[in-house]
C-alpha cells in the first residue's frame, strides 16, 4: 500500500472508520461508548491504568473510547499532532487560553471583533481572575503586530464574523515567534479545508464543531488541536476545567465530518454566488465576502485560504428600516443565529450578536444597523437568489 497520506476529502469521508480486516468482523463504525465508569479489573491492572503504564479508561470525564476516536480525527483532518474534545466551542477557547498561557506571564493579545461569546468569556475571565486581555483593532497591522510582540499568547479569529475580515497568520506567527508566544487560532469559519493554519505555523486551533463540522444544527460542541504532542499539563487542564463531551454527542460530530469536504464545496459555491449576485444589486450599499475579487484583503485572501467560505454579510443602503423589512420579507431563507448547517441563515447583527454594544460602538466596530449577516446552507442557489430577490425588491 502508499505511503502517501490521502487528501482531505477522502479522509473526511473516512472518519472515525475503522478497518478491522483479518475476519475480526468488527463494526466499522464506531461504537457509541455511552458509560461514565469501566471496569477496572483486578488490582493490579487498575494500578497500571492510573500510573498511566497501559492505556485504559477510568472515568468518562478522563477519556471515552469514542471521544478519542473523534480526537484523533479531528488532529488528523487539522494537520496536528493531538485534539481535545469539548462541550461547546466556548468550553474549548477556555482551554485553549488556559493551556497556552500556563507558564507565560504577560497579556493575552486579541482582536476587538472576535466572536461574541469569545469576547465575553475573555470579559469575564479579565474581570474574575484579572487576566490580562488586550483587545486589539486588527485593521491598524502595526498596531496588531506590536501588541503580538508583547503577548504571553496570542487568540485569533479569521476570517472575523460578520465583517470577514482576515488577520495575516504568516506574519502574526513570525513575530509571536521571536517571545515564543503560542499562537491559538479560531478555524471555525474558515474550516480545514478552506484554511490550514497549522502550516503557517500556528500552535493551536479550535473549533466550536457547533458549525461546519458537525454542520447539522442539531448540537453544541467544540475542540483544541495542538501541532506538537500535547503535554499532560494539557491533558491535565482539560480534564479538570470539566467540558467534556458525551459518547453519543462525539459520535454525532463523526458522523457530521463524514459529509464536510462534500458539504463545505457546497457551502462555499452557495456563499459565492450569492456575493456575486448581491454586488450587482443597487439595495445593496456593500458586501463582506472574502472570496470577491473587490475584497480590500484579496492578495492576503490568496495566500491564506483556498476559498471563500459559507459566510458573508451585507449592507443595504435604506439602513435599519431595510434591513428589517428584508428579514420579514424572506420565505426560505430563515431567522436564526449560528451557522454552518444546511439550512441558510440571516440575522441582523446589531439586533441580535451585538445588541449588547453602545451604537458607538457598533460604529467604531463597523457593524451598521443594515447590516445583514448571512450563513449559505446547502439549498440549490437558484432558489436562494429567488428568495433575496423577492425579500429585496421594493413592494411595487
Ligand atoms: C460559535 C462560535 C464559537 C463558540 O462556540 P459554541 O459552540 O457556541 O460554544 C467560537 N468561535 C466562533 C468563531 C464561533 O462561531
Amino acid at each position: 500500500m502508499s505511503t502517501t497520506p490521502h487528501r482531505l476529502a477522502t479522509r473526511c469521508a473516512h472518519a472515525g472508520a475503522k478497518r478491522t480486516g483479518g475476519g475480526e468482523n468488527g463494526p466499522l463504525q464506531p461504537p457509541i461508548v455511552q458509560s461514565a465508569i469501566f471496569d477496572l479489573g483486578s488490582s493490579r491492572d487498575s494500578d497500571a491504568i492510573f500510573s498511566g503504564e497501559r492505556k485504559g479508561y477510568a472515568y468518562s470525564r478522563f477519556g471515552n473510547p469514542t471521544v478519542d476516536v473523534l480526537a484523533r480525527t479531528l488532529a488528523d483532518l487539522e494537520g496536528g499532532a493531538d485534539a481535545l474534545v469539548t462541550s461547546s466551542g466556548n468550553a474549548a477557547v477556555l482551554c485553549a487560553v488556559t493551556c497556552a498561557l500556563q507558564g507565560r506571564s504577560g497579556p493575552l493579545v486579541t482582536h476587538r471583533d472576535i466572536y461574541g461569546g469569545s469576547f465575553e468569556l475573555l470579559r469575564v475571565l479579565s474581570s474574575v481572575y484579572l487576566l490580562h486581555v488586550e483587545f486589539i483593532d486588527p485593521s491598524e497591522e502595526h498596531r496588531w503586530l506590536a501588541a503580538v510582540g508583547r503577548a504571553a499568547a496570542v487568540l485569533v479569529e479569521t476570517p472575523s464574523n460578520p465583517l470577514m475580515r482576515l488577520i495575516d497568520l504568516a506574519a502574526t506567527v513570525e513575530i509571536a515567534r521571536a517571545s515564543g508566544a503560542p499562537v491559538i487560532v479560531d478555524n471555525t469559519v474558515a474550516t480545514p479545508v478552506n484554511q490550514r493554519p497549522f502550516e503557517l505555523g500556528v500552535d493551536w486551533i479550535v473549533h466550536s464543531t457547533t458549525k461546519y463540522l458537525n454542520g447539522h444544527a442539531d448540537l453544541i460542541g467544540g475542540c483544541l488541536i495542538r501541532r506538537e504532542p500535547l503535554r499532560d499539563q494539557h491533558r491535565s487542564i482539560h480534564k479538570n476545567l470539566g467540558g467534556t463531551v458525551n459518547a453519543f454527542e462525539a459520535w454525532l460530530v463523526l458522523r457530521g465530518l463524514r459529509t464536510l469536504a462534500l458539504r463545505m464545496e457546497a457551502h462555499n459555491r452557495n456563499a459565492a454566488a450569492i456575493a456575486q449576485w448581491l454586488e450587482r444589486r443597487p439595495e445593496v450599499s456593500r458586501v463582506h465576502y472574502p472570496g470577491l475579487s473587490t475584497h480590500p484583503q484579496a492578495q492576503l485572501f490568496r495566500r491564506q485560504m483556498t476559498h471563500g467560505g459559507g459566510l458573508l454579510s451585507f449592507e443595504l443602503a435604506g439602513g435599519e428600516a431595510a434591513a428589517a423589512r428584508f428579514l420579514d420579507r424572506m420565505q426560505l431563507i430563515i431567522n436564526a443565529v449560528s451557522l454552518g448547517g444546511p439550512e441558510t441563515l440571516a440575522t441582523l447583527p446589531a439586533k441580535s450578536s451585538h445588541r449588547g454594544m453602545t451604537p458607538e460602538g457598533r460604529q467604531q466596530a463597523g457593524i451598521s444597523d443594515g447590516l445583514i449577516r448571512l450563513s449559505a446552507g446547502l439549498e440549490d442557489s437558484a432558489d436562494l437568489i429567488r428568495d433575496l430577490e423577492q425579500a429585496l425588491t421594493p413592494e411595487g
